[in-house]
């Protein structure tokens, strides 16, 4: 399958397989300008979460990338370096590149370094990350390996109380692996209403509910165009969201060398990427000496036995199933904004 066309409700839809997707998805990143290591890095995480259904960071993304290397706020050629190291730690600089790169560039060695000394942690500094945090470490788990790790992002959040925007909507993901299972992984930011989901309302121009944000007068808006024009998002669960927001400026940001959100240089446009910093912990649970396993599935068993309807990541795997065996249907104003950046006409069903 390439891609065939077809209607679900009001909506036109192109249906495509993956491997489509991933080949337009490339031919736009190179023709931005992008390096071969930068295009592979950044396909896997687009294709990655329109796979599991995160229509938020998945193609909605491509477009910023594509301009921030465009206009040069992000360098698409960027290799890399290796700037510090200690055993169980690796300081990166990515170069005014992207995050996704330079934790390809380390990646075999920190699961050298967390295999040989239980523990092993990325700093990663001038870097820009867009993406989902999952990606990034869904893989650790799956080999076997505890993975946490945070990127701060440009000012678009208030702090403990402040009506004006200061640190990022800072996400965190966390990964485990599991016996018998996909890893347990979830990922979040830490505003009520991730900037995605923002972006995605104000695009359909939707509403969002009060408490989300507040306008540029600081004023509680339920206008998401309001929050995206000056106003700020607010965190998740009042002062514990805005205490989580400012330990990742200190940890992806301070401890790494990368910028802090409030330095935030970015050109104004709302699609470019942010640039700060990433810092990822990967722990070889075979260290601990423990039954590690057997103690996540009864941590597990007793949550699920206590109500939860499902754990995080099951509703990703879902649409991964779904996805890899039905291929992708993507609405047909997204098919022809991919088409433009991939300078590709959509091919025509008969030609699919
Ligand atoms: P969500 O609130 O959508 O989801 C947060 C987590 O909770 C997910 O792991 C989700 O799993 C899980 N979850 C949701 N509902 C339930 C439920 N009913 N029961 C159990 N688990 C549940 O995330 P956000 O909107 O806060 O963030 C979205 C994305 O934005 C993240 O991927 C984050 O990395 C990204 N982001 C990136 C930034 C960047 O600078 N790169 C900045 C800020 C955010 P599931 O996936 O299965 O639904």
């Amino acid at each position: 399958m390439r891609e065939s066309h077809e209607a679900s409700g009001d909506q036109n839809l192109v249906r495509l397989s993956l491997a489509r997707l991933r080949e337009l998805v490339e031919i736009a990143l190179l023709r931005a300008g992008a390096s071969p290591d930068n295009v592979a890095a950044l396909a896997d995480t687009i294709v990655a979460s329109e796979r599991d259904g995160v229509r938020s960071h998945g193609l909605l993304r491509l477009r910023g990338f594509v301009h921030s290397i465009k206009i040069g706020w992000a360098d698409g050629q960027a290799r890399p370096r290796i700037v510090s190291e200690a055993p169980g730690l690796l300081v990166v600089d990515a170069q005014n590149g992207f995050a996704q790169t330079a934790l390809a560039h380390v990646r075999s060695k920190l699961v050298g370094m967390a295999r040989s000394n239980g523990t092993a942690v990325l700093l990663t500094r001038n870097s820009h990350h867009f993406a989902a945090l999952w990606p990034d470490i869904e893989d650790f788990a799956a080999e076997g390996f505890v993975a946490l790790t945070c990127v701060n992002s440009k000012k678009r959040m208030a702090a403990w109380g402040g009506r004006r925007p200061v640190t990022g909507t800072n996400a965190m993901a966390f990964a485990c692996p599991r016996t018998g299972h996909p890893p347990l992984v979830w990922d979040q930011s830490s505003s009520v209403m991730s900037q995605g989901d923002i972006l995605l309302a104000a695009s359909k121009g939707y509403d969002v509910h009060l408490g989300v944000g507040c306008d540029a007068n600081g004023e509680p808006t339920t206008s998401s165009s309001a929050i995206l024009n000056g106003g700020a998002l607010l965190p998740f669960g009042g002062n514990k969201g805005a205490s989580i927001a400012v330990m990742i400026e200190i940890l992806a940001a301070a401890l790494t060398g990368g910028p802090f959100a409030f330095e935030d240089a970015s050109p104004a446009q709302t699609a470019t990427t942010s640039k700060g910093g990433q810092f990822m912990l990967i722990i070889d649970p075979a260290h601990a000496n423990v039954a590690f396993g057997e103690r996540i599935s009864a941590l597990l068993a007793a949550v699920t036995a206590a109500g939860a309807r499902r754990l995080p990541g099951d509703r990703r795997h879902e649409a991964r199933l779904r996805n890899l065996n039905e291929g992708l249907a993507i609405d047909a104003a997204t098919y022809a904004s991919l088409g433009r950046l991939a300078n590709s006409v959509a091919q025509s069903p008969e030609d699919a």
